[in-house]
């Protein structure tokens, strides 16, 4: 069975074209630059690419020439779409509406486009890609949404509601939703099977750190809280995001700058993070690289990141009434062997020791990291949000046979 995913921003249109009887990646690829001008990198398993130019004005003419990739020309990978099995969409923002991966019909399109007030960046292009993909691909073939927020759907009441009036979040639904948690929801399950037991069974908490980094508290393997909120602004310091900082400072920075809500959104969201703080870069390996010099604000950016995730394993080991282990995923989780080293450093308390040697250069494996005598095991566990996707998709339209 040949699944493609797709991941539609609101200029790029980025694919994977997966074979479901070994999991493994046909072809994959950007369609980039659409509505500016258009450009495509494709690239299929055996090393074969295109790499062009393109006129995009809209989703449907990137859909046009995915489709024209992938069955015409030097690297094409099927004979026709109609190879294709289904199609699985991936959605930042399901809301309440949406607590699980739903078959696509004109209605559920319709429903994610009336979710993008609260996903401006995101719902809106992912409903125009679903009403392309719906003209390019043959009708018979189904559609699938998959959602960052369904995961975090199990919250309980105490943990997703803020402290505003209640009218907030009944007629604006303002209200902790989460992100991230395709991959949480992967990785928790990946770990599980690596420790041989069940996920029912474990307390993990789960470190996503990336551009956008998010730590989720599952319980049984169900997420009962985590630290992205009702956007993916909140919780810890991320690469220009300023994570979770007193409201009261948000509307006293706007009225000293004269920013507009939107343009405030802009500072908190672009302009801060590591980027912020740093005043050198968003990115991880240039703050390792800064700090290295001994640049100050590169390290306190670096530090601040650390002490967070150390909280959050604290406080999240405290709701869930023990700990059974953590998990590092996503491109800092998965290669910043210092970071782990520290946010494990001096928490004997809890029950987590880090085996150094094994730690130390371990980049992107599915590795345990913990010494034999931690009561609480530690992992590296790479996260693979498109082929969860891949598999949601598979079962749902089996379990429609
Ligand atoms: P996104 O959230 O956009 O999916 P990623 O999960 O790819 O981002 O993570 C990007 C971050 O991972 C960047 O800050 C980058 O510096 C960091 N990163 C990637 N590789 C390494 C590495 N080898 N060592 C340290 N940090 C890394």
């Amino acid at each position: 069975m040949k699944i493609l995913v797709i991941n539609a921003g609101s200029s790029s249109l980025k694919y994977q074209l997966l074979d479901m009887d070994d999991e493994s990646v046909i072809a994959k690829g950007n369609c980039d630059r659409i509505g500016i001008d258009g450009h495509i990198k494709h690239t299929t398993f055996d090393g074969r690419t295109v790499d062009v130019d393109c006129t995009f004005p809209t989703h449907t003419e990137a859909f046009e020439k995915l489709v024209d990739v992938l069955t015409k020309g030097d690297a094409s990978v099927l004979k026709s779409m109609d190879e294709i099995s289904a199609v699985g969409h991936r959605i930042v923002q399901g809301a309440e509406v949406f607590d699980r991966t739903t078959l696509v019909t004109d209605e559920v399109i319709k429903q994610i486009d009336d979710l993008a007030e609260l996903a401006p960046v995101h719902n809106h292009p992912h409903a125009l890609a679903l009403w392309a993909c719906k003209k390019v691909i043959p009708e018979t073939t189904p559609q699938v949404v998959v959602f960052d927020t369904a995961f975090h759907q199990t919250m309980p009441e105490k943990a997703f509601m803020y402290g505003l009036p209640y009218e907030c979040y009944e007629k604006f639904h303002v209200r902790k939703y989460g992100f991230h948690g395709t991959s949480h929801r992967f990785v928790s399950q990946a770990l599980a099977d690596a420790m041989g037991k069940d996920i029912k069974d474990l307390k993990i908490v789960s470190c996503h750190l990336g551009n956008g980094s998010s730590i989720t508290a599952v319980e049984g393997g169900k997420s009962i809280d985590t630290s992205m909120g009702f956007t993916p602004l909140d919780g810890v310091i991320m690469g220009t995001r300023c994570g979770a900082i007193d409201a009261s400072a948000v509307t006293f920075v706007a009225s000293k700058l004269g920013l507009s809500p939107s343009e405030m959104s802009d500072y908190l969201n672009k302009k801060s993070g590591f980027l912020g703080v740093s005043g050198i870069s968003s990115d991880n390996r240039d703050l390792s690289a800064a700090a290295h010099e001994g640049d100050k604000r590169a390290i306190l950016a670096g530090e601040m990141l650390r002490y967070e995730i150390k909280k959050y394993i604290g406080s999240y080991a405290a709701v869930m009434n023990g700990l059974d282990a953590v998990l590092f995923t996503g491109g800092i989780g998965e290669n910043s062997d210092d970071l782990r080293a520290d946010v494990c450093r001096d928490m004997e308390y809890l029950g987590i020791k880090l085996d150094e040697k094994v730690n130390e250069g371990m980049r992107g494996k599915l590795m345990k990291i913990s010494a034999p005598d931690s009561k609480v095991e530690v992992w590296v566990v790479p996260t693979n949000e498109e082929l969860l996707i891949a598999r949601d998709t598979k079962a749902l339209v089996e379990s429609m046979k």
